[in-house]
């Protein structure tokens, strides 16, 4: 009987070399930005929790936690989840290593896969890599310009197509309740005006009427209360400060007063990056503060604020054109070959002493003969050739003039194959 062919799991994909490439270029201009320049610091925490903390931390009420979750149980019967974001695991980490005993803020990014049990489409995975910045610790609109700064810089370095920022502020988790209520009572005052679906859904969450398409809808919805104009004092200075500093470094957005975020968690500031050069799903990366969670996950009261963006999203964005480069293959410097098998050992230890002198080198591992193993070389775009014959000696080939020379030593070969010196 014929076994049926294995697949990746639905929703899932294989990250094939080309693609490996690109992501590896990805993740460099990511180090590069977050890391050398604005001196966040690299964390990774696991890819499983235990399930209580994505129900406490990210929200009963959420998509997230009711459906997309994929939660299973340990040999000891303890129910574990695979991280479906990565927030409530770093707040989880700040508070278990008393993280709030260092110089503050902390300021943190990741990059690693997350899991949700979502039905799957272009742009949508069931394993996604997400790449995120984090500061705990202050309550300074400082922090949340600087954070948005980032991720708007970050996607403008991955040459991402149509990027657009929407930005709003939540306010407190009180003032967001004397609002659902106002918006609660404006609904029900033009009800007769609503899509059914709306109308179902005044009591459960009035916020998604700002979502729909209905044209009755979207009159009412026009004319409705915002959340913007309802901030306290405090809520509406930060706001305000955010945005300043946003205009004076001259990055660009608009104050969308209907965004709302999939996640119950976040206070005051909240915003998306999306790209027109997506599909449906068209967001890039997105977050907000958080500046409850760290207590309802039994920390130290301490303000936060982050974002999220998607890897593979963000290279769906990416002008192909400018980022071409990123994909193509680094051939080697120098190709080892040897025309007697008796000198395999010889050549391997000239390889590996190459390597050692940062030399980018690779050997024929498929038993060619002299002629194959040098159009092997070519093949790879390898620069010379280094031959070893039968009796032991060294010989570099120039693979565009095929000029050879003899040589003695792999110091000889790292000096002659340095551009600098021999200016090929
Ligand atoms: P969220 O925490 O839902 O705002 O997600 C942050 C970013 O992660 C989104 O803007 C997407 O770019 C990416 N993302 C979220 N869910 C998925 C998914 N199922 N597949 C691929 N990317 C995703």
């Amino acid at each position: 009987m014929a076994s049926a062919r294995l697949k990746a799991p639905r929703g899932t994909f294989d990250v094939l070399p080309e693609e490996g490439r690109r992501r590896l270029a990805l993740r460099s201009v990511c180090h590069s930005l977050l890391d050398h320049r604005a001196g966040l610091e690299y964390v990774e925490t696991p890819a499983f929790e235990d399930t209580e903390l994505f129900a406490r931390g990210v929200g009963e009420a959420t998509d997230i936690v009711q459906k997309e979750m994929f939660t299973f149980e340990d040999k000891a019967g303890r129910s574990l989840t695979l991280r479906p974001e990565e927030t409530a695991s770093i707040c989880r980490a700040y508070i278990e290593h008393g993280m709030h005993k260092l110089p503050q803020p902390v300021r943190l990014w990741y990059w690693g896969p997350f899991f949700r049990h979502e039905a799957p489409q272009a742009g949508r995975y069931r394993q996604f890599t997400q790449v995120g910045a984090e500061t705990l610790g202050s309550d300074d609109p400082a922090a949340d310009a600087e954070l948005i700064a980032l991720l708007a810089e970050l996607l403008e370095e991955a040459r991402c197509r149509e990027v657009g920022l929407r930005i709003s502020s939540l306010g407190t988790p009180a003032t967001r309740r004397r609002y659902r209520e106002e918006l609660g009572d404006h609904l029900r005052r033009h009800e007769a005006r609503l899509a059914p679906a709306v109308r179902e859904r005044i009591e459960l969450n009035p916020l998604r009427a700002f979502d729909s398409d209905d044209e009755g809808t979207r009159a009412v919805m026009a004319e409705a209360p915002r959340l913007v104009d309802r901030l306290d004092e405090g809520d509406a200075e930060h706001f305000a400060e955010v945005r300043a500093r946003l205009d004076e470094a001259g990055v660009g957005y608009v104050v969308d007063a209907t965004l709302v975020r999939g996640l119950d968690y976040y206070t005051r500031t909240v915003f998306e990056f999306t790209s027109g050069a997506l599909g449906a799903q068209s967001a890039l990366g997105g977050g907000g503060r958080y500046d409850g969670l760290m207590e309802q996950l039994g920390g130290p009261p301490t303000p936060a604020i982050g974002w999220a963006a998607g890897i593979e999203r963000i290279l769906l964005a990416a002008d192909p054109e400018a980022t071409g480069h990123w994909g193509s293959t680094s051939p080697p410097r120098v190709y080892v070959a040897s025309s007697d098998p008796a000198q395999a050992r010889r050549a391997f230890a000239l390889l590996t002493e190459l390597r050692r002198r940062s030399v980018n080198a690779q050997i024929e591992q498929a038993g060619r003969s002299l002629k194959g193993q040098l159009r092997q070389a070519d093949r790879l775009g390898a620069r010379f050739a280094l031959i070893l014959d039968g009796e032991g000696g060294l010989e570099l080939r120039d693979m565009r003039s095929g000029e050879q020379q003899e040589i003695g030593s792999a110091a000889d070969v790292e000096r002659l194959v340095d551009p600098e010196v021999s200016g090929w």
